[in-house]
């Protein structure tokens, strides 16, 4: 069964893409907690950072370095933060991996 990412790649689920290439893809947050949240993630997924596996280090590195390119297209000039949810204690909702992008704002820290 396809993840919730995976129908929004397919075309299956409205959402705009901000940004994609053949790895991974990036779409605006539904309910942002920033004026702007993003989520990037593998076009292939992984289910969450914990069930990453070594065959997985090229696409985890390719989403890191990507993780600026998708900053500078947002605007994000003067700084963003990243957060990776995993499991429930997280609040992790979406079980496909993917790393929100966030600012736009002075943001708070610590988070919670
Ligand atoms: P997480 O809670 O870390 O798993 O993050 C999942 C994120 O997906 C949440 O911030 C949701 O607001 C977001 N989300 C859920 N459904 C959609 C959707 N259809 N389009 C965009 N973002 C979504």
């Amino acid at each position: 069964m396809k993840t919730l990412f995976e129908k929004i790649v397919d075309g299956e689920i409205p959402a705009k893409i901000i940004y994609q290439d053949d790895i991974c893809a990036a779409i605006n947050d539904i309910n942002p907690q920033a004026p702007v949240h993003v989520l990037l993630f593998p076009k292939k997924p992984i289910e969450r950072l914990s069930k990453a596996e070594q065959s997985d280090a090229d696409t985890l590195a390719h989403l890191m370095l990507t993780v600026p390119n998708v900053a500078k297209i947002c605007g994000l000039d003067n700084g963003f933060r990243v957060v990776i949810n995993n499991g429930k204690d997280a609040g992790e909702t979406v079980p496909h991996m993917h790393i929100h992008i966030l600012g736009g704002t002075t943001l708070g820290w610590p988070p919670c």
